[in-house]
């Protein structure tokens, strides 16, 4: 019976999460996340690790919280990299924490002590500042990795190079994208094609490549291709160039006041004034400009 009742209520917590987060929530991707990790390495590279505590043992993936909480401690910080959705935080002797941030998981720094609250999932204390993760819907998924193995990261192994990966040509991209199929937006944010584009950035690219975002990707014709890979590297550049310097409070997608075309469903289209469209669909909002895309 208690089981049967624990089951009830996982599977009802379960439903209310999909529910919230369709919408008010949306992913970091990749501009956000090159800059929380910027800020983080600013923060914390050669602090020692003096203690972690994790507050909230549903994200932890992978391991035991007795040994999360016991392996790092006295490790040195050495950088933290945004890695597609990931963000890792790679310490002395090989071991990396690899945090995949979901829909809400967010970072912060601080220099006092504090009691955790209701959605911190973990702090780290350091002889510097002391870095708390926080998921008011502990969605998150954090995992403990050493010696650089993957295996046990949910949808880490087998992701394309990252969509602003330098060696990405447009002649790679095109060979790449053939083995992909579907609709352009879901290939886009498919991870196994380009690491790091989610559901905002990709409405932006693709009103820039003026293509729309149902179009099949087989339908897409030499030219469009183009479009597309000149378009995803100007927008995410300009916007990771444009957060680059933001501070880390600002950097949640809820701070997302620049973009052009996504969550402004009924608006104005800023290339061409007229109204943006607005479909939800996967569970996830969609928006685009009948007059500029194709
Ligand atoms: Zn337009």
């Amino acid at each position: 019976m208690r089981r049967l009742l624990s089951y009830i209520r996982a599977n009802l917590l379960l439903a209310w999460k999909i529910q919230t987060y369709l919408v008010t929530d949306s992913m970091p991707e990749i501009p956000e996340l090159e800059a929380i990790a910027q800020r983080l390495t600013e923060a914390f590279s050669g602090k020692t690790i003096r203690g972690l505590s994790v507050h909230n043992h549903l994200v932890i993936h992978g391991t035991t919280v007795e040994r999360f909480e016991g392996l790092p401690t006295g490790k040195v910080f050495q950088s933290f990299d945004a890695d597609g959705k990931f963000i890792i935080a790679g310490m002395s002797d090989s071991l990396q924490i690899v945090i995949n941030p979901m829909l809400t998981g967010r970072f912060r720094i601080s220099t006092r002590p504090r009691k955790p609250l209701k959605s911190d999932v973990l702090s780290v204390s350091t002889d510097g500042p002391t870095l708390w993760y926080d998921d008011r819907k502990f969605m998150s998924r954090v995992y403990l990795v050493s010696g650089g193995d993957y295996k046990q990261v949910a949808g880490f192994i087998g992701r394309g190079p990252s969509a602003l990966d330098p060696e990405l040509t447009l002649e790679s991209f095109r060979t790449h994208i053939r083995s992909f199929h579907g609709q352009t937006k879901n290939v886009i944010q498919n991870q196994r094609f380009v690491k790091g584009i989610g559901n905002a950035y990709a409405d932006e690219i693709l009103l820039y490549a003026g293509i729309l975002p149902f179009r099949r990707r087989g339908s897409l014709d030499d030219g469009e291709m183009a479009r597309l890979y000149v378009a995803m590297r100007n927008v995410l550049g300009r916007y990771r160039d444009m957060l680059s310097t933001r501070s880390l409070i600002d950097l949640g997608p809820e701070k997302r006041d620049f973009l052009m075309i996504h969550g402004k469903g009924g608006g104005i289209c800023p290339l061409c004034g007229g109204r943006i469209s607005e479909v939800t669909a996967n569970r996830f909002k969609t928006n685009y400009c009948q007059n500029c895309q194709r």
